[in-house]
């Protein structure tokens, strides 16, 4: 398999060097060529199949130029294995035809494990061979930097950055971050937002000298990696629930449109989804931009759903890259274009091709509140904010067709927004046993400013030569 840049002009790349890449030096996301096919066989096969294997059966035809059966298996194995369920990604009813995929029983509570847990051992076993250390720099809403760091840390190939915006995340999100004890792992809270976060990041790895001089790498869903294992609980989700023979819709809780990208992808491969419906929190700019075509910087407001609170939508550039039939030229004038002006406009062609795949919704504060106290009184679940604005855009997309089985995706546990979940419910959710001390732990952070010159001098000075 071959990877290109959503922009065209960048080395086309296997699996290895594009997972170690991260963003394509021509500022791209990079994509695979082509997209391996399920028949409607082997999508039935994969029905009561444990995690683990349906995981090795979806990322196989995508990596197997860079590991080998038994690499891919062990990968998968060991990334799982500290999970706190048996089904990994287990699903429960919400109401008739309604239902909800818990991607919260990873080590750190939100679905960003199901994939850092894989490329961990991916990047360690690839690091090895090569015998190569890297730079790893993250940015972070609040939850990739966590998951990260549980994935990386202690590694010898490899020091761990993450950017996170000051003040911005939540205080179980922080000292996740900030509490691991091991010395190749960095917490930098950076003044700012989100996008300040991911765009100095982007500027790093367009940084060449610097790129090249520390080794730079990224664990961001720009990496495709972190897309790729996402696309295994689409399946193990719909064939659950009767496909290849019967169709799915989902509804993902996004912000930076990996997850709701790796639907897309698990479509593309042959599974029947019917709709991808994206939810947003306040920060709507992809539920605008699918309504009237036009992506309009606004600002972001800060939410209860901080993972969500972003406004350059990373991934979004992947799913325009396939509603302008892969004309890298056209995206990177778009890219241009939201640099300089802070919008751009999707062609008639484009809109149409992205609204036959999906549909949006967006859900205010108050509202998604409301939903926390709804689904507790209605089913007894106890939803995080993220997954109560999936849930109650779910439920309008539900309305319009009341048919198909939806499934929403539950992005996070509820214990990692406990102020929120309490305020609307009154219940105070518990950390599970395994992190019950968080709140003891010392932390350890620097805080730096929203300025290039300066991040870079300090990832110089910190990491090992
Ligand atoms: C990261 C995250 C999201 C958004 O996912 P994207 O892939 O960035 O769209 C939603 N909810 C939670 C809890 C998250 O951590």
């Amino acid at each position: 398999m071959r990877y290109v840049s959503t922009r065209g002009q960048a080395p086309v790349l296997n699996f290895g060097d594009a997972m170690l890449t991260g963003l394509a030096r021509d500022g791209g996301l990079y994509v695979p060529e082509s997209v391996p096919q399920f028949s409607g066989d082997e999508i039935a096969a994969l029905a009561g199949q444990p995690y683990e294997e349906v995981a090795y059966r979806v990322m196989k035809p995508f990596v197997s130029e860079t590991f080998s059966e038994d690499e891919l298996r062990g990968a998968i194995k060991r990334a799982y294995a500290g999970f706190g369920h048996a089904a990994r990604a287990p699903m429960v009813q919400l109401a008739p035809n309604h239902f909800l995929l818990e991607l919260f029983h990873g080590p750190t509570l939100a679905f960003k494990d199901f994939a850092m847990q894989v490329i961990g051992q991916l990047f360690q076993i690839e690091l090895e061979k090569r015998d190569q250390k890297i730079t790893i720099v993250g940015a972070t809403s609040g939850d990739t930097g966590s998951a990260a760091i549980e994935a990386f840390r202690g590694l010898d190939n490899v020091d761990l950055f993450i950017l996170f915006p000051h003040g911005r995340v939540s205080e179980v999100q922080r000292r996740q971050m900030t509490t691991p004890i091991e010395g190749n792992v960095h917490a930098l809270a950076m003044d700012g937002d989100f996008d300040d976060c991911q765009g100095k990041l982007k500027d790093m790895f367009n940084d060449f000298t610097f790129r090249d001089e520390v080794g730079l790498a990224g664990v961001n869903s720009i990496n495709f990696a972190r897309v790729l294992a996402q696309i295994v609980y689409f399946f193990t989700a719909a064939v659950a629930l009767g496909a290849p023979h019967r169709k799915i819709s989902f509804t993902v809780p996004t912000g930076n449109f990996g997850d709701i990208f790796a639907g897309f992808l698990a479509k593309e491969m042959g599974l029947p989804i019917e709709r991808l419906v994206i939810a947003t929190n306040q920060n709507d700019i992809l539920h605008r931009c699918l309504e009237a075509g036009d992506y309009t910087k606004r600002g972001v407001t800060p939410s209860i759903s901080p993972s969500m609170d972003i406004e350059v939508s990373s991934n979004f550039e992947r799913a325009l890259f396939w509603a302008y039939g892969k004309d890298g030229a056209a995206i990177a004038a778009l890219m241009d274009e939201l640099k300089t002006n802070g919008s751009f406009t999707v062609s008639p062609n484009a809109i149409g091709a992205l609204r036959a795949v999906y549909d949006s919704g967006a859900v205010g504060e108050g509202r998604t509140m409301e939903e926390i106290g709804d689904s507790l009184r209605e089913t007894g679940e106890l939803l995080c904010p993220h997954s109560a604005v999936g849930v109650n855009v779910a439920k309008q997309a539900l309305q319009r067709d009341p048919a198909t089985p939806m499934v929403t995706l539950a992005t996070a546990h509820p214990a990692k927004f406990p102020d929120a979940v309490e305020e609307a419910t009154g219940i105070r959710p518990p950390l599970p046993p395994r992190m019950a001390d968080l709140f003891e732990r010392d932390e350890r952070v620097t805080r730096v400013p929203n300025d290039l010159a300066a991040l870079e001098a300090l990832i110089r000075e910190r990491r090992r030569k």
